[in-house]
């Protein structure tokens, strides 16, 4: 199979605490990125029935945590393939620091559309991959860090026996907020988003680029990756066209120059332009916020 199969079975097969009340079960997917693998674990949550937000594509729902995750297999689901596979091990162990404790809010995600199951599979790793580069772009000590959160996928019973699939991550509270469109729009006067774009497509030689930054500060989630071949990442995905718009609205910020990215849209060659670009006199956007930490927006 190309997806994943579902829960009910996984319930049957292994032996579960019991569940606390109110609760439910669910099947929790983790992808951990460098090993480009899925694990999988059950967890019980509490799931609200309502949205409290929606974007284009998803209604967000918030969860609660019962139970601490408990991973009970891994090496399932080697996305090289997209192939489905029983893992060997059978583990149990917590799941890795990602989650937090018991009664945290989560944020689950259903596509207002019916979509195929890989596509909450493929949701999840972006999030997971641009994690990573979060976590390189801050061991750069910019001003102010980036933090893309966790994400999983989550399997809950349906009506009938039915199964649904979930985007999970933490709820955050606080003004959400879209920072960088997949298709070179910039939204406020923040410097941090924009060079953390500009950085993604540094850091991975020009191979992707990572836009549609939003969340709450630089909580970001939601993503979206253009990859040079056009190819992976949903339709958003815009290749090289979505890259290129990015190139000709980005303006280089001094958390760029800082960073030492390969400049775009200015010419430092030109002395008195780094110099401007520094003393924050060149016409860019706005940039101090960024520059002092305490300073906030
Ligand atoms: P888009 O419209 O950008 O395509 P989408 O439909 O895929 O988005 P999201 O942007 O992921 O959905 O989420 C929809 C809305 O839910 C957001 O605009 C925001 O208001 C809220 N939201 C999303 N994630 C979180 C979170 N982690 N914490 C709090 N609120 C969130
Ligand atoms: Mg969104
Ligand atoms: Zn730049």
């Amino acid at each position: 199979a190309t997806s994943p199969d579902v829960t009910q079975s996984f319930i049957l097969k292994h032996e579960m605490p019991p569940l606390p009340s109110g609760s439910q079960w669910a099947v929790v997917w983790e992808y951990d990125a460098s090993a480009e693998e899925w694990t999988r674990g059950m967890i019980a949550i509490q799931l609200e029935s309502r949205p409290f937000a929606s974007g284009a594509l998803r209604s967000a729902y918030k969860l609660t945590t019962k139970m601490n995750p408990t991973l009970y297999t891994q090496a399932f689901y080697r996305d090289q393939h997209s192939q489905y596979e029983e893992g060997k091990k059978l583990n149990l162990r917590k799941l890795p620091r990602l989650f937090g404790p018991v009664d945290s809010t989560y944020v689950a995600k259903l596509s207002k559309t019916t979509v195929s199951f890989e596509r909450y599979f493929e949701d999840v790793k972006m999030q997971m991959m641009c994690r990573e580069y979060g976590i390189r772009y801050t061991a750069n000590s910019p001003p102010k860090p980036v933090d893309f959160l966790s994400a999983w996928v989550i399997e809950v019973q349906a009506d009938k026996g039915d199964h649904k699939l979930y985007g999970l991550e933490m709820y955050i509270d606080g003004e959400f907020k879209k920072l960088n469109s997949n298709f070179g729009s910039v939204f406020g006067d923040r410097n941090t988003p924009q060079s953390f774009s500009h950085f993604s497509y540094e850091a991975s030689a020009h191979e992707l680029i990572i836009v549609d930054i939003q969340g709450v500060d630089d909580h970001y989630t939601d993503p979206q990756i253009h990859t040079k071949d056009g190819e992976g990442f949903g339709a958003g995905n815009l290749g090289e066209k979505g890259m290129k718009k990015f190139i000709e609205s980005h303006k280089c910020n001094p958390i760029c120059i800082q960073l030492e990215l390969p400049p775009i849209g200015i010419d430092l060659n030109d002395s008195r332009n780094m110099t401007r670009v520094i003393r924050g006199t060149m016409m860019l956007p706005d940039l101090k916020p960024d520059l002092d930490p305490k300073l906030d927006i």
